[in-house]
């Protein structure tokens, strides 16, 4: 079993070029051109270093999704992906991808072009090493994770609906945990009509869009209970027209976290059906849960467990585990299929300007996740 820790190993060199090649492709969500140039470029490379099938799914919007699949059985694993970036078309003028040390910098290093080249590489191992299977593995490489999973969600439930396991090779958390729940993400939109009126002249025939939205601030901050894991944040606030003015509109842009589904079904008709505080206000709210809480079953903590004891067997590593508060596709896999998350690259910096990875922890995860298709696959 540990010729699969050896035989990456051997590969770090090539998976760091192959990770280079990614990253100097840029793939920003909105850029369909750009994300369709490097879903190609994953194809070819799929094709040269596994063998399988890709398919494209045809995306009008958004760069098109590429399903993967090797190996043969009626049941199957899924690892979950996504090439897109949170970064603007030209940001590799000032933010090249470069190596220093045994970190790898630039954009998507971490976040999470790394996580595709370990995939890659771990069933590039499996298949070399003809390690026997009787799942087929279906990768799934979706463009548009970083501005929520619009186009992808269907095909992402599709799959997990048909998966045994769920892989999710999104970056891992500090010193490399997995993350074995997520919290579920809501997000809404509060639009408050009042009647506007001169500030000055007859303030008393005005009804403030911003006083009310105040109001409905204050109530939406205290459904915050950080002991129950639930919290409400009010991110962007716009209204008004004038100082002089007593504001006809204003609105709100609010974000609710939640571990369980309960409190879900708890909280979000708190939001959905927020009543004015002043008579001549009205409020219109549109949203609801964006991505459903992954919670931590018992057939998650089982994988846990299994993934913890190939590490410290084969890579003689103490893996931990944790919540995260950040949503990803695991959160769409994980009410269908078992699903572990963050068994991507270990680095730092997601999002932001020194986001990286640890190259000598390219094949090492590279080989966790090899291990564990190994074992869940037999
Ligand atoms: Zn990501």
């Amino acid at each position: 079993m540990d010729n699969l820790v050896t035989f990456l190993q051997e590969k770090e060199s090539e998976m760091l070029e192959v990770l280079k090649q990614l990253v100097e492709i840029e793939s920003p969500s909105r850029n369909k051109a750009m994300v369709d140039v490097l879903g190609r470029k994953i194809a070819e490379l799929l094709a040269t270093y596994v063998g399988g099938q890709a398919t494209f799914i045809e995306n009008k919007e958004y760069g098109d999704h590429l399903r993967f699949e090797w190996g043969k059985g009626e049941e199957q694993i899924l690892l979950l992906t996504h090439m897109d970036t949170v970064w603007p078309k030209g940001i590799l003028e000032t933010m090249p991808f470069r190596v220093e040390g045994d970190k790898a910098y630039g954009p998507g290093t971490f976040d999470m072009k790394g996580g595709i080249v370990q995939g890659m590489f771990a069933l590039h191992a499996l298949s070399q090493l003809e390690v026997p299977l009787t799942k087929k593995v279906v990768l799934l490489v979706t463009s548009d994770e970083e501005i929520g999973s619009g186009s992808s969600r269907v095909y992402i439930e599709q799959e997990a609906k048909k998966s045994k396991y769920v892989l999710v090779l999104e970056s891992s958390a500090p010193q490399g945990a997995l993350k074995t729940s997520r919290k579920g993400v809501g997000l809404f939109r509060v639009k408050v009509k009042g009647v506007a009126s001169h500030a000055g002249i007859e303030p008393e025939k005005g009804v403030s869009a911003i006083g009310e939205l105040g109001q409905q601030i204050g109530y939406l901050h205290q459904l915050t209970d950080f002991a129950k894991g639930t919290t409400v944040n009010v991110g962007v606030i716009k209204g008004g027209s004038s100082s002089n003015v007593v504001a006809a509109e204003a609105e709100a842009e609010v974000d609710l976290r939640v571990i369980s589904q309960s409190e879900a079904d708890r909280v979000v008709p708190m939001i959905m059906n927020l009543q004015p505080f002043l008579e001549g206000a009205s409020i219109e709210v549109t949203g609801g849960l964006n991505r459903p809480p992954f919670e931590r079953t018992p057939q998650v903590e089982q994988m846990f467990v299994l993934a913890k004891k190939l590490a410290e067997t084969h890579l003689q590593i103490d893996l931990q585990e944790m919540l995260s508060g950040g949503g990803s596709d695991g959160n769409f896999a994980a009410p269908y299929a078992p699903t572990l998350d963050g068994m991507g690259p270990v680095g730092d910096g997601a999002h932001a300007r020194h986001e990286h990875l640890i190259i000598s922890q390219m094949p090492v995860r590279s080989a966790l996740l090899a291990l564990l298709i190994k074992e869940l696959g037999m």
